[in-house]
C-alpha cells in the first residue's frame, strides 16, 4: 500500500505521515521535484520556509515517479507513505495502480498561518503577516497548472483538519483507520451499493432519486431506477402530475404514475432469473408495496442504505416473509470534518427509539472516521484576528 498525502502549507501532512510511520509500520519515501520549486514555497517574508524535520533516507529518495512506482510495485504489500505529491503527472501515474490511496489534508488558512508562525518562531525566523501568508497560500493552491487545488479534489479521502485539539490526535487517527484495505478496493456490499447509487442518478422522478441493483452469486442480474413507464413523458418533464405537484411525500400515492426503482429492477430481471439467494440492494429502504413484491418473487435479502426512511411496515412484511433485511452504510466519502466530536452517551435502545438509535448509529459510524491532529504539539493555538479583520468580514 502506498499513501500519498497532499495539502497546503502546514495542513498536517507530515503529522499524518509520522503517525503512520509510528503506529502502522509505514516507511516514508521521497520524490524529487522535476519542476523548479515555485518562489511561493521558497520564501515567506523572504525567509526560507521551514519544513518539519524529516530523516531523508537516501535509499528511499527517488528522482522520478516511475522509478518510485517500480520500487513500490515489487513491494506493494509493505506500507509506504509520501508527502511529495507535486503535480498532476504524479497523481495520474500513481492513481492507476490498485495499491495507491490519495489523501488530501486541508485546514483553515488562519490556523495554518498560526502553525507556520510557530514553526518560524521555533527556528528564530521572522514569520509572515497573515496577509502575506494568504497571498502565498493562494499562489501555492491556485496558480494555473502548478497550483495544488486540482490535486486535492482528486483525493479518495479528504480530511478537513480544522481541529485544534491536541489530545485526540492519535486516538482519532486510529479510529480513521487509514490503512484499511477496503479503502483501496470496495467490499461487495460497497460495490453493489455504489452501483445502486449510480442507477439512482438516472432517475427522472421529481420526488426522489432511488436506485436498485439485483444480485445473485455476486453477479448483477438487473438494475432499476424510478420514473414514469416506457414511452411516457419523463416525470421531470411533466409525465406524472402528482409528482410535479408539491404534495407531501406519502400522500395521493394512488395517482402516481412513477414506477419505483425496485419494481423496475424486478420487472427487468423477471421471475425466472430471480431465485433463492438473490439480494436486492437499494439506496433507500423499500416501501410497503415494493416489499410485498420483493417478498413474492423470492428475494432472500434486502440491503438498504439510508436509515432515515426505514419503513417499519415493510420491515414487518420482510420479517414474516423470511426476507433478511439489513442496513449497509458505505464508508463516508467527501470531506471528513475532523473537528466534529463524537457523541458521549447512547443509552436508549427501546423499540420506540428506533429512529433515534439509527441516527445515532449513523453518527457513531461517522464519528469513527473523525480525526484530529495538530502540527505544533505543545504550542497552544491562540488566534488573534489582525487589525481590520472585523471590518473586512462585514
Ligand atoms: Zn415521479
Ligand atoms: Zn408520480
Ligand atoms: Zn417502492
Amino acid at each position: 500500500m502506498l499513501i500519498g498525502l497532499c495539502g497546503g502549507i502546514c495542513a498536517g501532512k507530515s503529522s499524518i505521515a509520522n503517525y503512520l510511520i509510528d503506529e502502522h509500520h509505514f516507511k516514508r519515501m521521497f520524490l524529487n521535484r522535476t519542476q523548479s520549486i515555485p518562489a511561493v514555497e521558497k520564501s515567506a517574508s523572504n525567509t526560507q520556509v521551514p519544513s518539519p524535520e524529516t530523516d531523508r533516507g537516501e535509499d528511499l529518495t527517488f528522482t522520478d515517479v516511475q522509478t518510485l512506482l517500480d520500487f513500490v510495485t515489487l513491494r506493494w504489500r509493505e506500507r509506504w507513505v509520501t508527502t511529495d505529491i507535486w503535480d498532476e503527472n504524479v497523481v495520474d501515474t500513481l492513481l492507476r495502480r490498485p495499491f495507491f490511496l490519495l489523501v488530501s489534508v486541508e485546514a483553515p488558512v488562519s490556523i495554518r498561518w498560526e502553525r507556520f508562525r510557530a514553526r518560524c518562531a521555533s527556528r528564530n525566523l521572522t514569520p509572515p503577516l497573515l496577509s502575506e501568508f494568504v497571498l502565498r497560500n493562494d499562489a501555492h493552491l491556485y496558480t494555473p497548472i502548478t497550483g495544488l487545488a486540482p490535486l486535492l479534489h482528486r483525493a479518495q479521502v479528504k480530511l478537513l483538519n480544522s481541529t485544534t485539539s491536541l489530545s485526540s490526535l492519535r486516538t482519532s487517527l486510529a479510529a480513521l483507520d487509514l490503512p484499511n484495505d477496503v479503502r483501496l478496493r470496495p467490499s461487495w456490499d460497497q460495490y453493489f451499493m455504489q452501483l445502486a447509487d449510480l442507477a439512482a442518478h438516472r432517475s427522472n422522478c421529481m420526488k426522489r432519486r432511488v436506485g436498485c441493483v439485483l444480485v445473485r452469486e455476486k453477479r448483477v442480474i438487473s438494475t432499476g431506477y424510478n420514473g414514469t413507464p416506457r414511452g411516457m413523458r419523463n416525470c421531470n418533464e411533466g409525465g406524472c402530475a402528482r409528482c410535479n405537484e408539491a404534495s407531501r411525500v406519502g400522500t395521493d400515492l394512488g395517482t402516481c404514475l412513477c414506477l419505483h426503482a425496485e419494481e423496475n429492477a424486478l420487472l427487468e430481471a423477471g421471475r425466472e432469473r430471480i431465485r433463492e439467494g438473490s439480494t436486492l440492494y437499494c439506496n433507500t429502504c423499500p416501501c410497503l408495496t415494493c416489499s410485498v413484491k420483493i417478498t413474492q418473487v423470492g428475494i432472500s435479502e434486502v440491503v438498504y442504505n439510508q436509515a432515515y426512511s426505514v419503513d417499519t411496515k415493510a420491515a414487518e412484511i420482510f420479517a414474516s416473509g423470511g426476507v433478511h433485511l439489513r442496513q449497509f452504510t458505505p464508508p463516508r466519502d467527501g470531506l471528513v470534518d475532523l473537528s466534529i466530536a463524537p457523541p458521549t452517551n447512547d443509552t436508549d435502545r427501546s423499540p420506540d427509539a428506533l429512529h433515534n438509535v439509527i441516527l445515532e448509529e449513523d453518527y457513531l459510524h461517522m464519528a469513527q472516521e473523525l480525526s484530529g491532529w495538530y502540527e505544533n504539539e505543545g504550542t497552544p493555538v491562540v488566534l488573534t484576528p489582525p487589525k481590520g479583520y472585523d471590518a473586512v468580514m462585514k
